[in-house]
């Protein structure tokens, strides 16, 4: 019989790529009472909070916080730094870039979006013709997803970066990082990106509602000129309230709270622990998908994404794909578990298993068993022994002290 009952026993199971489960310590740490914003007591978390996520972006920089959804960080970066009918470049690595490209156009910026199928990352030497090409400097930035959440598909933003240096260009480089951030290594620094696009939802743990702008000196430096109309997203009257460790309008005082726990727990497990974790429970998930005789979304291995995995779902004997949003009904009612759906033009042939944030092995077993017994149920054709295959890699494969 299946678990059709309302309470149903044990936890459910979130593994969509964002939201991410909350770990209990992150919990207990936003179950505090809210506090006067403009108290000595806020002002102590606030400074711890705005020097420890700087250390997840890898940065030195400056890191705006916003009670926001990531789509406020998107539009905030935008709005701060450019004019209107500035001419932007963006790539098309999927439905996120897609969204963050319309944004653009209804900012009345004039954007170049450079297409491509979704099934691999960003091809850097398209970006260098193009500013190359571009001798007047009429491109501002260029933008791009560094974990494009729906396709599974991570692009090297380093070589982003060089290709914009070898084309001796100007252009500002704006990155998404909100499903990479603590999860997949992102350097805010080193790759001189001049602003990161951040959130909480994702790699931090966090029950959504902020947003994060990391920023350079040279986006600061652009955002005094820049003339697109802002107001609540401007970073100048953040900054100077951040100074003291305030803000001009009332913060997400909670989650500033659950902020500094994840990052606690980040910088105690290392960031390099953190990125090999994912890295290795990534790789587990594949080797499921694989023995199930599946097919990934992303077509160049270089590029898997280590926060979570897009399978596409079999043909059956007419050329028609099987259902995979029917597949995580089925897989919600009777194993009480999300998985995430396909976007956009995935709509109905993929589906998305989230790896990143607060998990361990035995909770990506039980997901990647809920999978196949999900396909089961479903009367999805499948080989067994998917599950056995991420059991026997992570028992090869565990970490030593
Ligand atoms: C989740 C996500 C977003 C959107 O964030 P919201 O918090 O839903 O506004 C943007 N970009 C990427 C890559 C994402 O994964």
């Amino acid at each position: 019989m299946p678990i059709h009952n309302s309470h149903p026993s044990g936890r459910h199971f979130l593994q969509i790529p964002g939201p991410t489960n909350v770990p209990d310590r992150v919990l207990r740490a936003m179950d505090h009472p809210t506090i006067d914003h403009r108290s000595p007591e806020f002002q102590k978390l606030s400074k711890k909070v705005l020097s420890n996520i700087k250390q997840i972006f890898q940065t030195q920089c400056p890191v705006i916080i916003y009670p926001a959804s990531g789509t406020g960080a998107w539009e905030a970066a935008l709005v701060n730094t450019l004019s209107r009918g500035d001419r932007v470049l963006m790539y098309e690595t999927g439905h996120f870039a897609t969204l963050w490209k319309k944004m653009a156009e209804k900012l009345s910026l004039n954007v170049e979006f450079i297409g491509d199928d979704w099934h691999r990352g960003i091809d850097s030497a398209k970006i260098e013709a193009r500013l190359t090409e571009d001798k007047a400097h009429s491109i501002k930035a260029v933008c791009v997803v560094h974990n494009e959440t729906s396709t599974g598909v991570t692009s090297n933003i380093l070589e982003v970066r060089r290709a914009i240096d070898k084309s001796r260009h100007p252009a500002l480089l704006f990155v998404d990082t909100i499903s990479s951030l603590a999860s997949i290594d992102y350097r805010h620094d080193e790759w001189g990106v001049d602003v990161s696009v951040g959130c909480s939802q994702k790699g931090l743990m966090l029950p959504p509602g902020i947003a994060l702008n990391a920023i350079s000196e040279k986006a600061i430096a652009t955002s005094k000129y820049a003339n697109l109309q802002r107001s609540f997203w401007s970073w100048d009257e953040i900054l100077e309230a951040n100074k003291n460790g305030f803000w001009p309008y009332t913060p997400p005082t909670n989650l500033l709270y659950g902020l500094a726990e994840s990052c606690d727990m980040l910088l105690e497990e290392g960031l390099e622990n953190v990125f090999n974790r994912h890295q290795r429970h990534a790789e587990a998930t594949r080797r499921a998908v694989w023995a199930w005789g599946m097919q990934l979304m992303c077509q160049n291995p270089a590029e898997y994404s280590h926060s979570l995995t897009a399978v596409v779902m079999p043909k059956d004997n007419t050329g028609q794909y099987y259902d995979a949003d029917k597949l995580r009904r089925i897989i919600l009612r009777n194993f009480n578990m999300s998985l995430g759906t396909g976007l956009n033009k995935l709509s109905g042939w993929v589906f998305r298993i989230g790896h990143l944030g607060d998990l361990n092995d035995l909770t990506l077993v039980g997901t990647l068993a809920g999978v196949e017994m999900g396909f089961e149920l479903a009367g999805v054709p499948y080989q067994k022994g998917g599950a056995q295959e991420a059991v026997s890699y992570l028992s090869a494969t565990i970490p030593k002290d």
